[in-house]
């Protein structure tokens, strides 16, 4: 059976783009820490099926909930990095996103038991023009990076001692390539989602899986939005557990690290990581 790779952004519901554009400076407010029940739903179910990921956690989230980054670690599962603040990092200079992946790193790695070796930008900030956070991420020690917008592999980025890039999973239906996760899991119908992730695994090549533990909270606290918005955020939360249970009972995952250490890197795979469905 294909082993996957399953990620996890770490955040809770108010540091997405779509909240803060209508919460800014109010967060404090919701700062309940929702995150942590969540995040212990997710555990629960994927130790059921015994699968395990990579959650990226984000700097805020490991200074707040020190202990459920190590409960996560302990579990068998591998911490990553989503920066410390939930920033773009196209938004950001040399300095500024420096001094965002050493705070961060410092936090993780003061707490689990290997030290992080994987990144994910917020928002999959890390587009052609800031390309030089790749070389901050290598000094940091991070092997893996999987923030590009695109989804397709930067494969200069992936030789010899460079970072390896793990484009976002995608798959083509007609002439839509539609990601494998967040809000696109929820919107679409789920038979399409299952089928096309099926195809890939049926042809020979894994996918990549990205979930944020929000998106099985049932009880999100309600925010005004424009229609848009509320699809991005709150569509079919309600559901996403269920299609969740499911695709763990359908296919096999692993975290990032896991996969390159087995799989050795393989650069034909990254080429074709995406185009497949
Ligand atoms: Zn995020």
């Amino acid at each position: 059976m294909i082993e996957n790779i399953l990620t996890i952004d770490c955040e809770d519901w108010y540091h997405t783009r779509t909240a803060q554009k209508y919460l800014s400076g109010k967060k404090g407010v919701f700062a309940e820490g929702r995150i942590s029940s969540n995040v212990r739903t997710l555990l629960d179910l994927f130790g059921s099926f015994g699968a395990r990921g990579t959650f990226f956690v984000l700097g805020e989230v490991v200074e707040k909930f020190p202990e459920l980054v190590m409960r996560i670690d302990k579990t068998g599962h591998r911490i990553g990095a989503h920066g410390y603040k939930h920033v773009d990092v196209f938004s950001m200079d040399k300095q500024e996103f420096e001094s965002d992946v050493s705070k961060v790193t410092g936090f993780i790695n003061s707490l689990v038991s290997r030290p992080v070796e994987s990144f994910r930008a917020p928002n999959w900030s890390i587009n052609n023009d800031c390309l030089w956070a790749l070389e901050i991420l290598k000094k940091y020690d991070y092997k893996y990076d999987s923030s590009s917008p695109k989804m397709l592999s930067l494969l200069k980025n992936t030789k010899g001692d460079q970072i390896i890039e793990i484009p976002r999973s995608g798959a083509q239906f007609f002439r839509l390539t539609i990601p494998l996760g967040g809000a696109f899991l929820r919107v679409y119908p789920f038979g399409l989602m299952m089928r096309l992730m099926k195809k890939i695994n049926q042809d020979g090549f894994p996918f990549m899986l990205y979930i944020h533990p929000w998106e099985i909270d049932a009880g999100l606290p309600l925010i005004r939005t424009s229609r848009i918005d509320r699809v991005i955020q709150y569509y079919g939360i309600k559901q996403n557990l269920e299609k969740i249970r499911r695709i763990l009972d359908a296919f096999k995952f692993i975290p990032v690290e896991d996969f390159f250490e087995k799989n050795e890197v393989d650069k034909n795979l990254l080429n074709t990581f995406y185009q497949l469905g």
